[in-house]
């Protein structure tokens, strides 16, 4: 098993005291970060900050292109959002309709 980033110390590059780790919610999303025990500065996980930065380009809709496959339409997610929502090929979605210019999807 790879040994995460998360469970090594690390020590703040300010005044180099050892970090706590610290887990934080931002909009829903729960991020790693560390934080410094002595002039607290914050580090967010770097995984964990590329989700947040896909997450609020994605706030602002992205555009997404509909292909065909035989008779059907399909839609294409880009790479870094099926990884934020985990959808795999294979998975259900589910579709709802919020108004006729509006349709949400839920991957829960
Ligand atoms: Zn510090």
């Amino acid at each position: 098993m790879k040994r995460d980033l998360w469970d090594a110390e690390h020590r703040c590059t300010k005044c180099n005291s050892v970090m706590k780790r610290k887990k934080m919610t931002i909009e829903g999303m729960e991020i790693r970060s560390w934080e410094c025990r002595k002039c607290k500065e914050i580090v967010l996980h770097p995984e964990d900050a590329q989700k947040m930065l896909v997450f609020s380009k994605l706030k602002k809709g992205i555009p997404v292109k509909v292909g065909t496959l035989g008779e059907a339409l399909i839609m294409r997610f880009p790479k870094e959002v099926a990884q934020l929502y985990r959808i795999t090929k294979g998975e259900e979605i589910k579709l709802r309709a919020e108004s006729p210019k509006k349709l949400e999807l839920s991957v829960d």
